[in-house]
């Protein structure tokens, strides 16, 4: 019998484990209401990458099924349709997820969890004294580092699909918010793959650096799976590459906070340490005005504009922004989580949480009362000041590093430039950030 392999967040054909193998298969693709709630910018991502996968499924004699509603019923009405019991999907870690998969086995479905969305699945690596996962990133990094990884699975060249089956219609592709947003797709994945690897070798020096802008910005293909975590991780080490070592270590932060969120599924809304979640002021404005990158910090405010511009944003000024709100104005961190869910395009659960709780010290950091002076980190990532005039136009005429403070350029200066002074509320700060 035919198999329907439930496509969710591996849209690709390249190390696909559910579109690989013999036997007819059904891809199938639920558009479930919730997904409404998606940012419009991950909405119309979305919508390209089920465009893009549809046509790489007609190139090999497939389709792609389009149903709206529950995935669970959705699934199950297609299987008597098709008359299989049988239903492949990707492990995953979400409490929606996992919801998903009891639902689908209690609905009397022979459920098939494959591995794919990460390098390693959570629990491949465990701790040596016990316990379900990591909390802590470097002895996890050391494990994932000597683990054997999977072999991938084959391209199809043709995919048998039973006939008579209708594929449903696609959505027109809704508008995103942000003007300079990436456009989604394995297509565009793969282009940007390419085009990409050059940099590689400079990656472990550069990939700080804000103004450079030379990470991979492969993070939102890899949310959707347009690309597989794998493949990605095999090609970086199958160079000599001085930077491939970096790389492979960020690509297992994203399995870190994968296996996190497994042992943990309720991380973004409950603190993974209680005790440092307890102090959050509440600040409407001061919040506001980080939203609009208005706080008056340059290197912020750079950071949140891009957000909006692009949706995404540089890492190190992921770390600036997130430390300002939460370490800075003192504001929960489960609203900078909101913020930047509502922006990016590769928000996804266990790499925003896990990193929103790493800096806001309620995580898995081994410093949790770390500060980051946002003045010394714009002077070290960016000390020209070029990732700041790039996103803060008001500054654009301020020349070289002096853009990081224009609270101390001569008077005149200052008072003809359209940028406010720092926060009201982070007054004090404002005086420890002169220093
Ligand atoms: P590269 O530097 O090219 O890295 C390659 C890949 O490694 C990335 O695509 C990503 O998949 C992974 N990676 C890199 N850094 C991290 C990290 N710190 N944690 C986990 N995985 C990482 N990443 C997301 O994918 N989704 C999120 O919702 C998200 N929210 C974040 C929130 C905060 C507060 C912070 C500090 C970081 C967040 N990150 C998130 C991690 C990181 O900023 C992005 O993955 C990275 O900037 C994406 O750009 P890139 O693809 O060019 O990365």
């Amino acid at each position: 019998a035919a198999r329907i392999a439930l496509l969710t967040r591996d849209l690709r054909v390249h190390d696909n484990p559910l579109l690989s193998g013999d036997g007819e298969i059904v891809p199938l693709f639920v558009l479930d209401p919730r997904l409404a709630g998606l940012s419009a910018n991950r909405q119309r991502f979305l919508h390209q990458c089920l465009a893009d996968l549809r046509d790489s499924l007609r190139d090999r004699g497939a389709d792609l099924v389009i149903r709206e509603g529950d995935p669970v019923a959705e699934t199950v009405r297609l299987a008597r349709e098709v008359d299989t019991a049988t239903v492949q999907v990707a492990g995953d870690v979400t409490d929606y997820a996992q919801r998903r998969e009891r639902r689908l086995r209690t609905a009397g479905l022979d459920l098939r969890v494959t591995p794919g969305v990460t390098v390693l699945p959570p629990g491949a690596v465990r701790p040596a004294g016990g316990g379900q996962s990591y909390r802590v990133f470097t002895p996890y990094w050391k494990s994932w580092e000597r683990t054997g990884w999977r072999e991938p699975a084959a391209t199809p060249r043709t995919i048998a699909m039973p006939d008579g089956i209708a594929p449903g219609r696609l959505p027109e592709t809704p508008a995103g918010e942000s003007p300079d947003a990436l456009a989604g797709g394995e297509t565009e994945a793969r282009r940007r793959l390419r085009a990409w690897s050059g940099e590689l070798s400079r990656y472990a020096d550069e990939h700080d650096d804000m103004a450079a802008d030379n990470t991979s910005r492969l993070s939102a293909y890899l949310r959707f799976g347009c690309l597989s975590p794998l493949e990605l991780a095999l090609a970086a080490k199958a160079t000599d590459s001085p930077g491939a070592q970096a790389f492979l270590r960020q690509l297992a932060w994203r399995d870190f906070y994968y296996q996190v969120t497994a042992a943990f599924p309720r991380i973004s809304t409950q603190p993974m340490r209680p005790s440092a979640d307890t102090t959050w002021r509440s600040d409407e404005d001061a919040l506001q005005h980080w939203q609009d990158g208005l706080t008056g910090v340059p290197i912020v405010d750079a950071g949140m504009r891009q957000l909006r511009a692009e949706g995404w944003m540089h890492n190190r000024a992921r770390l600036i922004t997130a430390a300002f709100l939460t370490k800075h104005l003192g504001i929960d961190w489960r609203l900078g989580l909101r913020w930047f869910s509502r922006w990016l395009i590769d928000g996804d659960v266990p790499n925003n949480s896990g990193n929103w709780q790493w800096t806001a010290g309620t995580g898995n950091d081994t410093r949790p009362y770390r500060r980051f002076n946002p003045i010394r980190q714009a002077q070290r990532f960016d000390p020209q000041g070029e990732y700041v005039r790039r996103y803060v136009p008001e500054l654009k005429d301020v020349d070289g590093g002096a853009v990081h403070q224009p609270w101390r350029l001569p008077e005149p200066v200052r008072r003809g430039l359209d940028y406010p002074g720092p926060l009201e509320s982070h007054r004090d700060e404002a005086v420890w950030l002169r220093n």
